[in-house]
């Protein structure tokens, strides 16, 4: 595919960056994820918002950038992507030394492409999560580049057959090593509030807006550890995944391990959306 670069439109096999960039030595920059469907950037205020918190939290100064919504629509044409996802990389530059503190002034490096994946309808199978400790930092609001903790994490998972680790900290739920977790107890939908112990997924704001406007009460309050056999229904939410219903954690079995009434509404209502921006 081709892939924009510091300004250059570049098959991906030509596109090249310093062995000094800082994302390279020291994973100093952050990133975006997007969802195209219908060839069209969606939610795309919202990640660019995101974007903007993210790079004024780690002091990148996002000046020189180009305009995101133009680059982006221009990336999905000269790509021609239907459905998928746009990546969108800013590290903080390189300069010519190793240095754990920017020296001078830096030219950010920017990199965009584009991933398709085929537009998915219905509902996925209840998947299981693995409870695993999170022991990532404690700026899991900057959508940092510098993944490590989640990497081991979901490996952990994958170790033990399930899709993602839901992570556990002082014997609370935070969140997935890529997604945010949602639990139902007696009609209440439950999430992590966004803090600093979160992002706050975009996918995870959209599910709260659309349980919001179908009059299903929500509470922004992390759900314990011990209270997890008691939920009636689990799901987590990410860009890739939308909503995900979860039957099983580690060997606690959710809903009998089928997909719950209030998940199904909100697939439904999370459809619905993408219907509405593909016109249909
Ligand atoms: N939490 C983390 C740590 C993530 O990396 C992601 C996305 O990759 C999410 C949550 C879900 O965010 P979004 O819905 O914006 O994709």
């Amino acid at each position: 595919g081709t892939v924009y670069l510091n300004g250059q439109w570049l098959p991906a096999a030509q596109a090249q960056v310093s062995v000094f960039d800082r994302g390279f030595l020291f994973a100093d920059g952050v990133y975006e994820v997007i969802p195209v469907y219908g060839g069209r950037a969606f939610l795309l205020d919202e990640h660019l918002a995101r974007l903007q918190r993210s790079l004024q939290a780690i002091g990148i100064d996002g000046n020189d950038a180009p305009s995101w919504p133009t680059c982006i629509a221009q990336l999905i044409a000269k790509n021609k992507l239907e459905h998928g996802t746009v990546y969108l990389q800013i590290t903080r530059g390189s300069s010519n030394q190793r240095t754990h503190l920017p020296t001078g002034s830096l030219q950010p490096t920017i990199l965009l492409m584009t991933q398709s994946a085929p537009l998915h309808w219905g509902t996925p199978v209840p998947a299981k999560a693995a409870l695993l400790e999170d022991i990532r930092w404690l700026r899991c609001d900057i959508k940092s580049i510098s993944l490590l903790g989640s990497i081991l994490l979901k490996q952990s998972a994958q170790e033990q057959h399930a899709i993602e680790p839901m992570l556990h900290r002082d014997g609370t739920i935070t969140e997935g090593a890529a997604s945010n977790y949602f639990g139902v107890k007696n009609g209440v939908l439950y999430t992590a509030p966004a803090n600093h112990l979160i992002l706050a997924g975009i996918t995870r704001n959209w599910v709260l807006k659309l349980a919001r406007g179908s009059d299903i009460e929500v509470r922004e309050e992390a759900f314990r550890v011990d209270e997890l056999s008691q939920l009636d229904e689990c799901f987590l939410t990410s860009t890739s995944r939308e909503v995900q219903p979860i039957g099983r954690i580690d060997d606690i079995i959710i809903n009998s391990g089928g997909c719950g009434p209030i998940t199904q509404q909100l697939i439904e209502a999370f459809h619905n959306s993408k219907r509405h921006h593909l016109g249909m």
